[in-house]
Parts: C-alpha cells; sequence; structure tokens
C-alpha cells in the first residue's frame, strides 16, 4: 500500500489542478431580452428595471445587448439612465424585428417588420441611436433569402449595425451573401449543435462574425467546465465569441444570477486573457465601449 501511494497522489494531483478558480473580471451579455412577459406595465411586471439591474449588478455584468418584444421593453431599459449608471451598466440597445409572437414565423417576408425598423432607428432611444438589429430566428435557412431579410442584412451593414441572428450554420452563409461586410453574431453558435468542424470553417471565412455561447450544445462538460474541443476553437478565436443570458422566457431571469456564474465557471478553464476577452473585450470592442473601472 505505502508503495501505491505515491502514484495514487500522482494521478489525483492533475485532477485537483485541473479544477479552476471562476472567471472573476466584467461580463458583458450579448444575448438579453427584456420582453413584455418580464414587465408588461405597473401590476404586470414581475421583473421591474430595479431588480434586473441588481441581478446584473450582482452577477458583475457592466453592459448588455438590450432588445426586446415589442421594443419597448428596450426603449424603457435605455431611458432609465440614473438607474443604469447607479449600476454601472452600459445599455447597448438593438431593434427586435417583433412586435408580437406572431411576427417570429413571417418577418422575413413582411415589409411592414421593414418599416418599423425603419421607424425604430430614426427614433432611437434615450441611451443613445439603436447599435444593432435581432435578436431574429430563421427556423428554415431558405428564409435567409426572404425579401426583407436580405434587406435589413443590406441596412445593417450600410449602417454598421451589428447583427444577432438565431439561426443554423446553412443560414449564417446565406445572411452573409447579402451583406459580406456586415458584423454578425450568431446567437447560440448554433442551437441545433453545428458540428464544430463547421463552427471553425464558419469562423474562418467569415472574419466578422462572432459566436453567442448560451445553450450552445456541447460547449461544457458534465461538471460545468469547458469541453476540450470548445477550449480549443476558443483559443484559436479568442476575439470571436462573447457570453449571453438569453432571458427569452421569465424562468431565464429566476435563473440569471446562476447562468452568469455558469459562465464564470467555464471561463475559468480558459487562459485568463481569453475569458477576459470572451466575457467582455469582445462584445465591449464591437461597440466601441471602454473597460469598466
Ligand atoms: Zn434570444
Amino acid at each position: 500500500m505505502r508503495r501505491l501511494l505515491p502514484a495514487l497522489i500522482a494521478v489525483l494531483l492533475p485532477l485537483t489542478a485541473a479544477a479552476q478558480t471562476p472567471y472573476a473580471g466584467p461580463l458583458f451579455d450579448a444575448h438579453l431580452h427584456y420582453n413584455d412577459e418580464a414587465c408588461m406595465f405597473p401590476g404586470a411586471c414581475p421583473y421591474p428595471i430595479a431588480e434586473v439591474l441588481a441581478m446584473m449588478q450582482r452577477s458583475g455584468v457592466r453592459a448588455i445587448i438590450a432588445n426586446s418584444r415589442p421594443n419597448v421593453g428596450t426603449r424603457s431599459l435605455a431611458a432609465a439612465r440614473d438607474e443604469t449608471r447607479k449600476a454601472g451598466i452600459t445599455v447597448v440597445p438593438f431593434v427586435r424585428l417583433y412586435r408580437n409572437r406572431a411576427d417570429y414565423s413571417g418577418w422575413f417576408a413582411d415589409e411592414s417588420i421593414h418599416t418599423m425598423v425603419q421607424d425604430e432607428l430614426a427614433a432611437g432611444t434615450a441611451a443613445g441611436p439603436y447599435r444593432g438589429l435581432g435578436e431574429f430566428h430563421l427556423y428554415d435557412s431558405a428564409n435567409a433569402d426572404g425579401p426583407v431579410a436580405a434587406k435589413l442584412m443590406k441596412l445593417a451593414q450600410a449602417r454598421g449595425l451589428v447583427v444577432l441572428a438565431h439561426v443554423d450554420d446553412a443560414a449564417i452563409d446565406k445572411l452573409m451573401a447579402h451583406a459580406p461586410q456586415a458584423r454578425l453574431i450568431w446567437a447560440h453558435t448554433g442551437i441545433g449543435g453545428a458540428p464544430i468542424e463547421r463552427v471553425r470553417a464558419l469562423m474562418q471565412r467569415y472574419p466578422q462574425l462572432v459566436g453567442e455561447l448560451s445553450y450552445r450544445p456541447g460547449l461544457t462538460t458534465g461538471g460545468g467546465g469547458l469541453s476540450a474541443e470548445w477550449k480549443a476553437l476558443m483559443t484559436t478565436f479568442p476575439d470571436r465569441f462573447v457570453v449571453g443570458s438569453d432571458t427569452w422566457i421569465n424562468g431565464r431571469w429566476s435563473g440569471y444570477e446562476a447562468l452568469m456564474s455558469d459562465a464564470r465557471r467555464w471561463l475559468g478553464d480558459l487562459p485568463p486573457e481569453v475569458a477576459r476577452r470572451i466575457g467582455w473585450g469582445n462584445g465591449a470592442r464591437l461597440f466601441g465601449l471602454a473597460d469598466p473601472d
């Protein structure tokens, strides 16, 4: 037994050393919704602005891409200037393409959506001009060639707006064909689980493509650490990934702090400078935000 002990220690030590401390720097939440279910009006507002800002603050979130169905939620977050300043949170507003749930399935061919987007862009928000379009969904990649989808990609490219798109890998090719210079954040980096080699090929082909990592299958291992293949991909493209909460239903708000601490857990498996870029720097750079104090 005594002779076995050193061997046992030699086996166990690397396992202990592999448990990294979580990332402790600032976070940029690049996929946040403040939909009407979260707060419709006083009396139907389970998640008031003060509460969502407090959750972000407790999670070390210092900037958010805010978008909502309908856009009034984003406008109200953007208008809460005193509260967001006090919480140390920068609101980066995006125009969502949805007035209601029915718009999810037909926006790409609906001229009234194009008009609504132009009206929103013209009006802007109390936190400044809109900086992007989305999140939008394409459940069938063929609809990436819909007339309004093509027009909005070109509009984003012409105005320097960032696009947040929940689509499959085939739709990435189609969307980028409409606007090769557009900056596109791929929500979930393929929620259907596009093979990692396909993700790598798309990252290589489109230097403006950024992957957001909520709900991404295969990202983490059972223990919540980063999988080896994703660690390798992020180390190859340290400037091309961001984190997000995707608060698309109120259940995501109730778990907001846990979601952010899960992200900190796997970010901790990366070299510190890569973790900081993915946790904060890449999102900040997209919109020209200064580092927080
Ligand atoms: Zn979403």
